[in-house]
């Protein structure tokens, strides 16, 4: 019928990557999201960052947001690490899946965390063996793979580069992040068959982000190219940090609600995921950007 993956693997980020970008919420409201998220078919799950709480606020509470939530065995939960102590307090709070981060523009690597792509490519090293020497995985995101807030456009060979070097120092998986939504559908084709003609063997997981309204279009050409392994926020949680009101991620429910009727499986219940985007718009206080948490699936019919 297709040459689409027959299934994809969904990373829900909205714990994490989206509530960071949000004002800060109670913390038994985030450990009331993940657990809901949990019961949504949903496998894999983002749910905190180890980060000092006075570099991101919203983050402050990651050891009791995971000691508190009811761990189902059919999810695994990963959490997001900036340096190699927020990877050691990840791995001792019992973690098994750890996320390093990159910036493949220096500039955006040195307002993040105040030093250069390389210098952080070291540190990541050391991360990865960290990880590794305690039975955990690390993979390694690339920001900014699309294009800087700072910097404009990012060639494509930097990004490649960049992932390159954690491939190298033994990331179990890579994932390119479109920071700031400057991805369109051909530069995902330029950028993922080039790390791809490049690393063949290596895991990739692509994070889109909708700011400018080509979210679905990218995971669409991803999917042509067989790419099958995404990231989405519920609800589209998560604005964007360098354009006050715009969106960020994709919405979990609009990546599950299109890709089921091309016949790819995610494995998530489209309702309980809508459900679990009408809680967190109840959390956060403020219109989600989903649209299919507005307008419902295509199946819905109105009763005359
Ligand atoms: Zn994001």
């Amino acid at each position: 019928m297709s040459d689409y993956p027959p299934q994809v693997s969904v990373r829900e980020v909205g714990p994490r990557d989206g509530l960071q970008n949000e004002r800060p919420v109670p913390t038994q409201a985030k450990i009331e999201l993940i657990n809901r998220l949990s019961g949504t078919g949903v496998r894999r799950i983002e749910a905190v960052s180890f980060v000092r709480p006075q570099a991101i606020p919203q983050m402050a509470d990651a050891d009791q947001v995971w000691g508190g939530i009811t761990r189902a065995p059919s999810v695994s939960y990963s959490a997001l690490v900036p340096n190699l102590r927020g990877a050691t307090r990840a791995l001792d709070a019992g973690l098994t899946e750890i996320e390093a981060v990159v910036s493949a523009s220096d500039t955006h690597n040195r307002k993040n965390v105040n030093r250069g792509t390389e210098e952080s490519l070291d540190d990541i090293s050391a991360i990865i063996e960290l990880a590794h020497g305690r039975g955990a995985s690390c993979q390694v995101i690339v920001s900014t793979a699309w294009g800087c807030p700072y910097e404009g456009d990012v060639p494509v060979e930097r990004v490649v580069f960049v992932a390159g070097r954690a491939v190298a120092d033994g990331a179990d998986c890579i994932s390119f992040g479109d920071t700031t939504g400057m991805a369109t559908p051909g530069r995902v084709r330029a950028l993922v068959g080039a790390f791809r003609s490049t690393y063949p063997d290596s895991g990739l997981n692509l994070h889109f982000h909708n700011t400018r309204g080509t979210g679905l279009a990218n995971v669409l050409a991803a999917l042509e190219l067989g790419v099958a392994d995404f990231d989405a926020s519920v609800g589209g949680l998560g604005g964007c940090p360098y354009a006050p009101g715009a969106s960020g991620n994709i919405a979990t429910e609009e990546l599950v609600h299109m890709v089921e009727d091309m016949g790819v499986s995610t494995g998530i219940d489209l309702t309980a995921m809508i459900d679990a985007a009408a809680d967190a718009e109840r959390i956060i206080g403020r219109e989600l950007p989903s649209q299919v948490l507005r307008a419902g699936p295509r199946s819905r019919t109105i009763t005359a």
